[in-house]
């Protein structure tokens, strides 16, 4: 989608650290991170937040954390791990396209948002 910045690193326009990527969706550091280990997973269809997915992209997420799930040592969660998705601006929201938080290791800060 047109100025969604999620968007334009899925398609290469802006630079991320990638951590990986297959046709679903993208892993990636995020830029602030609050915890030693925070990345973004991002599914690579455009839909803001859970409320507007359809059935299609909600089995595409479900097919994504799966994913995920197996890759929990090579990301270095064997420790555990924290996901979070925020809704709204009153969540915090600030990105209009899904993303899944993955926040693991020591936390920086505990606070939701
Ligand atoms: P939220 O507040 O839940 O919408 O989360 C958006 C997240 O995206 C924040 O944690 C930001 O630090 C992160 N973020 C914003 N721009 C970028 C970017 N260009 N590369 C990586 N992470 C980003």
């Amino acid at each position: 989608m047109e100025n969604c910045i999620f968007c334009k690193i899925i398609k290469g326009e802006i630079p991320s650290a990638k951590i990986y990527e297959d046709e679903d969706m993208l892993i990636i550091k995020d830029v602030n991170p609050q915890a030693k280990i925070h990345y973004l997973l991002l599914p690579k269809q455009h839909f803001a937040n859970i409320v507007e997915m359809t059935d299609a992209q909600a089995q595409t997420l479900a097919r994504c954390i799966k994913k995920l799930s197996n890759m929990v040592d090579e990301l270095g969660l064997q420790d555990g791990f924290r996901l979070v998705s925020n809704k709204g601006a009153h969540a915090c929201q600030s990105v209009e396209h899904l993303h899944i938080h993955i926040l693991g290791g020591q936390q920086l800060d505990d606070r939701m948002c």
